[in-house]
């Protein structure tokens, strides 16, 4: 029942990747519309936003990769990128944890959340 995760980085990507398509698409059906000039003002603004989006998500992705630690994925042997203290490997989707503790666990993205950070008893 292996649940398959894939890396943080490579989703947040593939969403601003499909936010463009979105956009364009959103564009497309404005020019539909042409003789009705508000409704494809409104579907150009619409997808013209979500471009926009998309360059906001690519930035955060920018900033997040300075986050990231670089670490040697123990299953495929390639070089690849977390975020945060569970993450998955870029390559393969193996789960990876930073923490000790968890070790072993079931691999769940809710470890990285504040709220499971602060009731987890600290290791350190
Ligand atoms: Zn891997």
């Amino acid at each position: 029942m292996a649940l398959k995760y894939s890396s943080k980085i490579n989703k947040i990507r593939s969403f601003a990747f499909w936010l463009i398509f979105a956009g364009i698409g959103v564009m497309y059906i404005g020019l539909l519309f042409k003789s009705t000039m508000w409704l494809m003002a409104l579907f150009m603004i619409l997808g013209v936003g979500f471009v926009g989006l998309s360059t906001v998500v690519y930035f955060w992705i920018g900033m997040l990769s300075t986050r990231t630690v670089q670490i040697v994925c123990p299953s495929c042997e390639k070089p690849t990128k977390m975020l945060g203290r569970v993450d998955a490997c870029m390559h393969c989707d193996q789960p990876l944890t930073m923490d000790k503790s968890l070790e072993g666990k079931e691999f769940d993205e809710k470890y990285n959340s504040k709220r499971h950070s602060k009731t987890a008893p600290d290791q350190s």
